[in-house]
């Protein structure tokens, strides 16, 4: 295909605001998928997914589409995921298109999400469409929203195009403007080969499937390709265009999006960002500016069985085979045996990650409480990334504590910004800019990001009732003064419940910590101490009293179908327990224990 004849394009939106609806009428409107095979959101691909209606990997389709000027396009949209979690997959998807459509809910207007994922697109120099989405519903205020995109974000807005995804209404004014209003992709054909490593993932028939797209040159079936940041060398097996299904084709050009398979092993040996090109002839330099993602939030997930060990190691590996930016590493915990310390890309991650392991592989799980990454400064000069305060070393051999921060952007309307402001400050927040964008403020705060992983985002839903919309960029580590704190019960410490805090904090939290583990543990035949300690120094201390009589001494020893019932309550309760020395904890403890309010 002629570069004139190619546009490649994402949508960035805000979640909810319509962006897979409106991929899905583009779909349709264009033919691509037969009308019998249409599904609802046809890329967003896994059930969990679209259950949450959060569109994870990247996915991409090519449209074809015969315009009003009399010429077929190729219209290649890729995908993007919407939420903070995924700001990576955002960005390097972005690289690879050379417009955006903005597409703004027109009762809602401008939220976090559609100002984080738009500065992507301009920062990848996009050419913007601004698309109003919803206006069959009677709360659409386009004129506002308009002004609002003009406000805040500082684009042309005059010619937004208006649309319904769910109606259809509009739809063939998008395709135009997708063909009459963003660029055609640059790209020299007679160049040696060099294409962008836009995503993979596994797929269980096929294994390794790699999206690129085609800067210069040409890629053909059978070629023998390098990967430049790896090293490797592969023959390609398979190439194809999704359509969205696999399409096989020849080969693709400069400008071109499309996928293939070249017996590629793992999804870790495929670098997101990597350039590809030709074994024999390479390209000179390989593509500028790509960072590995990393994970940056840390917990354990440990069976509540132990017996489903090697039925969490198996489910892990296969997840993994698709994601390689959730990493894991064996862990042995005494008070919760083996398991696993994870490695994800925010909370959201996480989330998504634990309950597909519970649902899909139907695992019971404790997780630990979330921790980012801490860099341990040591008096000798080493420097040690901390990923689990458990393994924090010894407080003699420590000089400082580096924790990371992140610029936190969040849109609240005015009545609840006194309560944002709030949080953010009890959260240790440096507030950096206020501003207003008609009936609401948009605040950014520097914030730890320890601070953030917790509930942060559960509380701000709940002071603002659900209206407050925010994002989060990771900015760089500073030093604090940063603590350890540990937890005993019954003079034990349990290691689950080690947390980093801020050493002014470290009192408040350990006491609420200390009291709602009194809540939360049941009472035995004898007296409990629950304590909060930094290094060898209780900080708070709760007590709880023991009980009196064993649960089956009520029953006089008279009804003895009762007291085997009781009994049995008490062993199918007990599965849920884990032992700490004497005590019994239940597992529900750990995760609500480590909720602050
Ligand atoms: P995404 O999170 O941006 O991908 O949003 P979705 O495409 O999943 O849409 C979110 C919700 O808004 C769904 O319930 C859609 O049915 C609904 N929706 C999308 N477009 C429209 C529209 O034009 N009008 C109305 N009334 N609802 C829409
Ligand atoms: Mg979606």
């Amino acid at each position: 295909t002629e570069l004139k004849n190619i546009r490649n394009f994402s949508i960035v939106a805000h979640i909810d605001h319509g962006k897979s609806t409106l991929a899905d009428r583009l779909i349709q409107l264009t033919g691509t998928v037969a009308e019998r095979d249409m599904k609802q959101q046809m890329l967003d691909a896994m059930d969990i997914e679209r259950e949450r209606g959060i569109t994870i990997k990247a996915n991409s389709v090519r449209i074809e589409y015969p315009a009003k000027d009399g010429e077929t396009y190729i219209l290649n949209l890729i995908d993007t995921p919407g939420h903070v979690d995924f700001a990576y997959e955002v960005s390097r998807s972005m690289q690879a298109v050379e417009g955006s459509l903005l597409v703004v809910d027109a009762t809602q207007g401008v939220e976090a999400q559609t100002l984080a994922n738009v500065y992507q697109a301009i920062d990848a120099d996009h050419e913007i469409v601004p698309v109003l989405n919803k206006i069959d519903l009677p709360a659409a205020e386009p004129e506002r929203v308009k002004e609002q995109i003009e406000d805040v974000i500082g684009i042309d807005a005059s010619e937004a195009v208006e649309i319904s995804a769910k109606t259809g209404l509009g739809i063939p004014d998008v395709l135009e403007a997708i063909v009459n209003r963003l660029p055609a992709p640059k790209g020299d054909v007679t160049a040696p080969l060099k294409a962008m490593l836009v995503d993979s993932w596994y797929d269980p028939y096929l294994g390794v499937v790699v999206m690129i797209r085609v800067i210069d040159g040409t890629v053909k079936k059978g070629d023998q390709i390098k990967m430049m940041q790896t090293g490797a060398t592969y023959k390609i097996d398979k190439l194809s265009v999704l359509k969205p299904q696999m399409v096989d084709i020849p080969s693709l050009g400069p400008g071109e999006i499309g996928v293939f398979t070249a017996s590629i092993k793992q999804v870790r040996d495929t670098k997101v960002g990597d350039t590809i090109t030709h074994d024999k002839k390479p390209c000179a330099a390989p593509l500028p500016g790509f960072k590995p993602s990393i994970p940056v939030v840390f917990c354990g997930l440990f069976p509540v069985d132990a017996n489903d060990f090697e039925a969490l190691r198996d489910a892990i590996e296969k997840l993994q085979l698709n994601d390689a930016s959730f990493s894991s590493e064996m862990e042995t915990s005494a008070a919760l045996g083996f398991g696993f310390r994870c490695g994800f890309l925010g909370l959201l991650h996480l989330e998504v990650i634990r309950d597909r392991l519970e649902r899909e592989y139907d695992l019971d799980l404790i997780t630990t409480a979330p921790s980012v990454v801490y860099k341990v400064h040591m008096k000798d000069g080493s420097v040690e990334d901390l990923h689990n305060p458990a393994d924090m070393p010894d407080l003699t051999y420590v000089d400082h504590i580096e924790e990371p921060r992140i610029k936190a952007t969040i849109l609240v309307p005015d009545e609840y910004l006194g309560d944002v402001l709030k949080l953010c400050q009890d959260r240790r927040g440096i507030q950096l800019d206020l501003t207003y964008a008609g009936p609401r403020a948009m605040v950014v705060y520097d914030l730890p990001l320890n601070e953030v992983v917790f509930d942060f985002y559960d509380r701000l839903k709940s002071v603002t009732k659900g209206y407050a919309s925010f994002d989060y960029q990771f900015t760089e580590y500073r030093e604090d003064n940063l603590v350890k704190m540990q937890i005993l019960v019954n003079d034990e410490p349990v290691d689950a419940l080690s947390m980093m805090v801020h050493r002014d904090r470290a009192e408040q939290r350990g006491r609420a910590m200390c009291e709602k583990l009194k809540e939360l543990i049941p009472r035995h035949m004898f007296k409990i101490p629950i304590q909060a300690a930094i290094g060898g120094k209780v900080i708070a201390r709760e007590t709880l009293s023991a009980l009196r009589k064993d649960v089956t001494a009520k029953c006089y020893g008279g009804d003895a179908t009762r007291k085997k019932k009781l009994l049995e309550k008490q062993k199918a309760g007990k599965k849920k327990m884990r032992q700490f020395g004497k005590v019994e904890i239940p597992q529900e403890a750990f995760i609500s224990a480590l909720k602050m309010d």
